[in-house]
């Protein structure tokens, strides 16, 4: 076996390369733009891709009828407490069954800030096109469900039919709602309203806007009633040849202290008495049938299951990632 022997001025060199190399590696590093956040998951004939539109960050003033210092103990225990807020996912999801290309709510587009809006972005990333789309399914109109539908008056998928829910459409497009409309939420209402107008616009202007009833079933996916965070809040359930999987939408906005203490409203939710019946309710039926779910706020791809702990407590239990 031959010696292996370095002249000296080689180990030298080596050392000082090894020197300009550790140099060269900065001591604080921006963070990178993560990769684009699209998730798939085939489940028998048909295939899920989870699309992030960005991350959010909400107070934990929101929450309602819980002791402030409740909230923080479980975000404590989640790791949850940022200075900047609680973080959360803005997600859509897209489905491909073979013979429709559907979308599951769509982000917020420009609606809300830079920090959103990459839904479009994200489904170029996992390889379809916005063309593509036939069928848009909106859990309910808040607008960072519906704003990614349109950007600046033009429609994002321009071969795709909106769905939504008649009372859903009843409560926020017919303009004698105003009136029922509590004083002081009047103008935040109005508001609103100006920005589901502006994403509906290009679909209703080619007919392209449909809505449905409870019992209809709206291409493959049937309707499931859920009302309470808004008042014509839908869920969609779709059966598929693996096990069937429910986009529950806006039932809950945090897997945190909302799976600790489901009986917690969240400002946001129109009726909040309702809104928890609601999440009692099927979060009970979803833990007992091991049943799939895909939400659009919790953590990104906000696909997986939920847990009873029993006595009324849950646990949010994610899928797990696989390439
Ligand atoms: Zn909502």
């Amino acid at each position: 076996m031959k010696k292996l022997i370095f002249p000296l001025a080689s180990l030298v060199f080596i050392s000082l390369a090894n020197i300009a190399q550790a140099e060269s590696i900065p001591q604080t590093v921006e963070q990178q733009k993560q990769v684009a956040g699209f998730y798939q998951q085939n489940l028998g004939n048909v295939q899920i891709t989870a699309l992030l539109d960005g991350t959010n960050f909400m107070s934990p003033k929101l929450f309602k009828d819980i002791p402030q210092a409740k909230v923080t103990e479980i975000l404590k225990k989640y790791h949850a407490d940022q200075a900047k807020g609680i973080q959360t996912s803005v997600n859509a999801f897209l489905v491909n069954n073979g013979t429709n290309l559907t979308l599951v709510d769509s982000g917020t587009a420009d609606c809300f800030g830079a920090h959103l809006g990459s839904v479009v972005k994200n489904l170029k990333a996992s390889g379809y096109a916005p063309e593509q789309v036939n069928t848009i399914l909106l859990t309910h109109l808040h607008p960072d469900h519906s704003c990614g539908i349109s950007k600046n008056g033009v429609a994002n998928f321009p071969n795709a039919t909106v769905y939504v829910s008649e009372a859903e459409a009843n409560y926020w497009l017919d303009p004698m709602q105003l009136k029922s409309i509590p004083k002081d939420k009047q103008a935040n209402y109005a508001g609103t309203v100006e920005k589901i107008k502006t994403a509906l616009e290009p679909y209703q202007a080619k007919k392209r806007f449909k809505t449905f009833k409870l019992g209809d079933k709206v291409n493959g996916f049937e309707v499931i009633q859920t009302a309470g965070h808004t008042p014509g809040h839908y869920s969609y359930k779709l059966k598929t040849a693996d096990q069937d999987v429910v986009f529950i939408g806006d039932i809950v906005h945090s897997h945190t202290v909302q799976f600790d203490r489901p009986e917690t409203a969240i400002d946001y939710d129109i009726d909040p008495k309702t809104a928890v019946q609601t999440r009692l309710k099927q979060f009970a039926d979803y833990a007992k049938n091991g049943q799939l779910i895909a939400a659009p706020h919790l953590p990104f791809p906000g696909i997986g299951y939920i847990h009873s702990n029993g006595k009324d407590s849950y646990q949010w239990i994610p899928v797990h990632f696989k390439d």
